[in-house]
């Protein structure tokens, strides 16, 4: 069959052509006035993007690595720290602190569940030092409510670090005035170029807290990646090319709105809650369960496999019918759940695309059950309320407005 493959998988996300190709003419030093000058517009682009005031350092590595260079540059051996966890991004938390030799509390909320207020204000206490989380878990397709955890650690003057890898793009943050001290992110996602760059930005009380750390570190030592970038240089050779396509991207971003990358950003974000809106509705259509329903992420939407079939046939006949490649579920998820990616360079043509590929799947694996059409048509509607100006019921965290744990909070006149 003569198909084009797309991909549909968060992350890594389909490349912006205007990004590869300022990746393939980039061919300078990185010790020269050109890319000092490029360096130092991307990081100001960045710290737009993130949408903060702090210190923005980019990284060579995947995402991964700024999540080790949060926890070495952050941490002792022996500190207590708290691990807030509901899937496989959440354990890689646990195991890179256990890695360092930190004491390490774990905070779990079952896969496809966020958490609650109270799991968080019984761990989230005085003489907590550092808490880790994620923003939107990939692995399972839930949405943490960062407002209300960064109030806490804020109560009891502990750092929180936000692994925002599928967060960025996809979810409004407030970074300063929540008061977030990390937070990161990785090339391969909301930023539409190949793997291998993390970015993070560093708040004032998390570079003080850095002179007390007692880890090893070289490659990711922060401090001396911060002294460089104010260069306008890394501290080791930098992904140039990379680098040339994260600008190319910043700049299509702006351009989006005017010129504004933070304006940009907004309609990202927009752009990935109406597609995830979008296949809600079609997976609601087609009779499948979400594998997140309370607070799905904007980022992907994971979906249960229909009953008497695995997901891993869905995925496997989706690529092989349509060339559309979608997630599976992540390490014992395999064959539970697939993914279905609307971070970065996706809009509604290419939503419409993949429920239309995903109808014609479950037709053929599972005739009685679905009507053709009937997904595509709940996403049309969600598209035409939406552009009709109908406000989104859900808030920032992901759930809906009534069950929002910061109105919660409110609500009680308590604090979160
Ligand atoms: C993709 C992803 C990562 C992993 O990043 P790598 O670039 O593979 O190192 C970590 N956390 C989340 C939430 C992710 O989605």
């Amino acid at each position: 069959m003569f198909r084009k493959i797309r991909l549909f998988t968060p992350g890594p996300t389909p490349l912006l052509p205007a990004a590869q190709f300022a990746m393939a003419a980039a061919d300078l030093h990185h010790r020269t006035p050109e890319f000092r000058a490029l360096y130092a517009r991307v990081l100001k682009q960045l710290q737009a993007f993130i949408g903060t005031r702090n210190d923005v350092l980019v990284l060579a590595s995947s995402g991964t690595g700024a999540m080790e260079a949060a926890v070495s540059n952050l941490t002792s051996p022996h500190q207590h720290v708290v691990v807030l966890s509901a899937g496989k991004f959440g354990e890689r938390w646990i195991s890179l602190a256990q890695a360092f030799g930190c004491e390490v509390e774990t905070v779990t909320a079952p896969y496809g569940e966020s958490f609650e207020l109270d799991m968080l204000r019984n761990h989230i206490k005085p003489g907590v030092r550092t808490v880790f989380v994620q923003a939107t878990e990939s692995s399972t397709g839930v949405r943490h409510c960062i407002p209300a955890i960064a109030q806490l650690a804020r109560q009891c003057n502990a750092l929180l670090v936000v692994d925002a890898i599928t967060g960025f793009g996809t979810t409004q943050f407030d970074v300063d005035g929540d008061g977030v001290d990390v937070i990161l992110g990785g090339s391969q996602k909301a930023l539409m170029i190949p793997p291998g760059l993390a970015y993070l930005a560093v708040s004032e009380r998390a570079w003080q807290s850095m002179e007390n750390s007692r880890q090893p570190r070289y490659y990711f030592d922060l401090r001396k990646e911060r002294k460089n970038a104010s260069k306008g240089e890394s501290s080791y050779t930098p992904a140039v090319a990379l680098i040339a396509a994260l600008g190319a991207a910043l700049d299509h971003i702006a351009a989006q709105a005017g010129g504004d990358v933070a304006a940009g950003r907004r309609l990202l974000v927009a752009n990935a809650e109406l597609c995830a809106a979008m296949t809600r509705a079609a997976v609601a259509a087609l009779g499948l369960e979400l594998f997140a329903p309370v607070a799905p992420a904007a980022a992907l939407t994971a979906v249960k496999a229909p009953p008497s079939m695995t997901s891993t046939d869905v995925v496997q006949q989706c690529k092989a019918q349509f060339g559309a490649v979608l997630a599976d579920g992540q390490g014992d998820m395999k064959g539970q759940l697939f993914r279905i990616a609307h971070i970065g360079y996706f809009d509604p043509l290419d939503t419409l695309a993949v429920i239309g590929a995903l109808e014609q799947v479950l037709y053929a694996l599972l005739p009685a059950r679905v009507s053709l059409g009937s997904a595509l048509t709940a996403a049309q509607q969600v598209y035409r309320r939406a552009a009709e100006g109908e406000p989104s019921n859900r808030c920032a965290c992901g759930r809906r407005q009534a069950v929002c744990l910061v109105s919660a909070a409110v609500a009680t006149g308590d604090q979160p």
